[in-house]
């Protein structure tokens, strides 16, 4: 955020740039709706409710977001993104990994889906909480 309310191109902060400033936007609704699907599964565990569903989804969510956040994050640094000047390119490459450890994104898919060929409630998203 600081490089995008720095950096000028064309006369403007790159951040006035539509073309960028919308792409900040998607990175920051990616980062809150990753820690939403998060907190969900965890609010479920503290309340002893079944959570395996909500915690695949969360470790999916979370994770291929967090690939196209620091993918993103890149190229909004333009050159300097790629270089070792800044982290972002090592948060890419430690993103990247975490799609596959832990269960990759393909097993969680799995286990979402199957959970879902089981339940019987008759709605794709449980309201699990209440
Ligand atoms: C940095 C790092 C740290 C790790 N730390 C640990 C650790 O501490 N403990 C530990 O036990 N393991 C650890 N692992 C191993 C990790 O859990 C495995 O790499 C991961 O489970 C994927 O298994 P695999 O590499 O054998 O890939 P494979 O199982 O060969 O999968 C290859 C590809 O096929 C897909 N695929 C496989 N089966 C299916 C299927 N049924 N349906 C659809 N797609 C499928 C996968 O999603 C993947 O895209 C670590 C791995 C890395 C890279």
């Amino acid at each position: 955020m600081a490089y995008a309310r720095e950096r000028e191109t064309f006369g403007k902060k790159i951040i006035e740039h539509r073309g960028l400033a919308f792409v900040l936007a998607d990175m920051e609704a990616a980062i809150v709706s990753a820690r939403a699907t998060l907190l969900h599964a965890a609010r479920l565990k503290d309340a002893g409710k079944p959570f395996s569903r909500e915690a695949s989804i969360a470790k999916m969510v979370a994770t291929d977001n967090a690939m196209k956040v620091t993918t993103d994050a890149v190229r909004v640094l333009g050159g300097y993104g790629y270089t070792r000047d800044f982290p972002v390119e090592r948060y890419m490459r430690e993103a990247k990994v975490m799609q596959i450890f832990e269960g990759t994104n393909q097993i969680q898919r799995m286990v979402i889906s199957r959970s879902l060929a089981k339940d019987n409630s008759g709605s794709i998203s449980r309201d699990t909480i209440g």
